[in-house]
């Protein structure tokens, strides 16, 4: 039997619309070479969505695979339980706090990014209760934001197909409004009505709740799952106002976000955010190994080393957190950032894919476009004179999605949102490549949408 077969016969997939999959079988991705990615066949896309936000550096890097086989060869496997250690995790976690965006003081690792705010939530528990402050344990987060689908990152997790069927949320997990001017702006409503507005609707849902009750605010400095929604200007400033009045702690999600995908190092940086912890994952390995990282500032950390005397071992913890090999492949994925101006080249080509994703607004197709750095989300409507949503579960952008990757682009379809995250190294005339085949996706989409009577002529204009 051939892969394609075998994988429907044996593979469950995460995040995969698995009837369908049943019919149509996976694209069977077999080698990647700088932004492409090639299939069975031999056939090249461009992966736009940098294989799930991650691979900022790009497919087939050689000195990633050295750094791995090295350390394979010298270590293989070991752990940070019982008090041990290994060289490579200390100096990442010494490397993560010296570039982090505010002053944390330890990093904990796990292998994925919602363990990471698994371990958010547990330790922001633990600290409270060490604290004697037993009441203090919701968590806020906001409509639309993905924090990962472990039973509390998806309680935090603003997406109904993340809650429903699944007996989720936990009671401890509050949800206040998304900052999506698209979304949830009032017409001619102001950046600074608005984001006063987001920010007074957190604060009733405190005083609601009860100041006492509440312990953090987890936010993704750009919504990227949720479907690509940057934040309005001075929203986490008039955020951060309302968490400082009442005692609440910041977490910062930077799993989609860290390490130069909005043309800084980090997303808090973009949006003035002073996170009291981070959560960051993905392109800190640039997807080579399963790593993520916690960053504790020095309240948190000092709480927990202090006043856990005589309690006996810290009750939390992954096998594989920290694991060697993934903390090689990270130390080398930043030296290689520093190296090859990562981020100073993500602020160079920004400026033209963002172009290119504005002049896409005119598309018959698209109500929406936004983006920041090289992030960007096309937001498919029915009617764009009237913002008219699609029909719920239209398929449109599933369609779409399908249809570039006939034109040789990988993309995700987020809803109504086609959603694009190209690796970081992306050069000029590649953007140009594909936006160009995302623009013969739209246009099949466009025809195929009309054909349906999806969408109306009334698309046009
Ligand atoms: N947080 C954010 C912002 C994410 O985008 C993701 C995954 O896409 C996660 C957390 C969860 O990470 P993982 O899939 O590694 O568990």
């Amino acid at each position: 039997m051939d892969t394609a077969g075998m994988d429907v016969d044996s593979v469950l997939h995460p995040f995969t619309d698995l009837a369908r999959h049943h019919g149509s079988g996976p694209l069977v991705i077999e080698r990647g070479r700088g932004i492409h990615v090639y299939d069975e066949q031999g056939r090249e896309y461009i992966e736009g969505i940098a294989g799930l936000w991650s691979t900022s550096l790009g497919f087939g890097v050689e000195e990633l695979a050295q750094t791995a086989a090295e350390e394979m060869r010298r270590l293989g496997s070991y752990h940070l339980a019982d008090g041990k250690s290994h060289p490579k995790v200390v100096r990442l976690a010494a490397k993560l706090l010296e570039v982090a965006p505010a002053p944390f003081s330890k990093v904990f690792f796990t292998g994925s990014g919602s363990e990471a705010n698994d371990t958010q939530i547990k330790l922001l528990w633990h600290y409270n209760n060490l604290r004697g402050r037993r009441k203090k344990k919701k968590i806020i987060s906001r409509a639309n934001s993905y924090h990962g689908s472990t039973l509390a990152a998806a309680s935090l997790t603003g997406l109904g197909s993340f809650h429903h069927g699944f007996d989720l949320p936990l009671p401890f997990a509050k949800q206040t409004t998304c900052p999506s001017r698209f979304h949830n702006a009032e017409p001619g409503e102001s950046d600074e009505e608005f984001t006063t507005r987001l920010a007074r609707n957190l604060e009733e849902l405190i005083l609601t709740e009860g100041p006492e009750t509440i312990a953090g605010f987890i936010a993704e400095p750009v919504i990227g799952s949720g479907g690509i929604i940057p934040p309005p200007d001075g929203y986490f400033e008039k955020v951060q106002e309302v968490l400082r009045r009442h005692d609440v702690r910041l977490i910062d999600d930077e799993v989609i976000t860290g390490f130069g995908r909005l043309g800084a190092y980090w997303g808090a940086q973009v949006y003035g955010m002073e996170p009291q912890t981070l959560s960051c994952s993905k392109a800190l390995s640039s997807g080579y190994m399963p790593i993520a990282a916690v960053l504790l500032d020095e309240e948190l950390s000092s709480v927990l080393v202090t006043k856990r005397r005589n309690l006996g071992p810290f009750g939390h913890g992954f096998t594989f957190g920290g694991h060697p090999t993934a903390a090689a492949v990270a130390l080398k994925v930043l030296e290689l950032m520093e190296e090859r101006d990562v981020v100073g080249h993500v602020r160079g080509v920004a400026p033209s894919f963002l172009k290119r994703i504005e002049e896409l607004s005119a598309h018959p197709l698209v109500g929406d476009a936004r983006g920041v750095g090289l992030i960007g989300g096309l937001h498919l409507v029915a009617d764009k004179r009237g913002r008219k949503p699609l029909p719920l579960n239209s398929g449109v952008a599933v369609h779409c999605a399908e249809a570039a990757q006939r034109h040789g682009l990988i993309v995700r379809a987020l809803g109504d949102v086609i959603a694009l995250a190209p690796p970081l190294i992306i050069e000029e005339d590649e953007i140009g490549e594909l936006f160009a085949r995302l623009e013969r996706a739209l246009d099949d989409t466009y025809h195929w949408a009309r054909g349906k009577d999806i969408v109306g002529s009334a698309g046009e204009g």
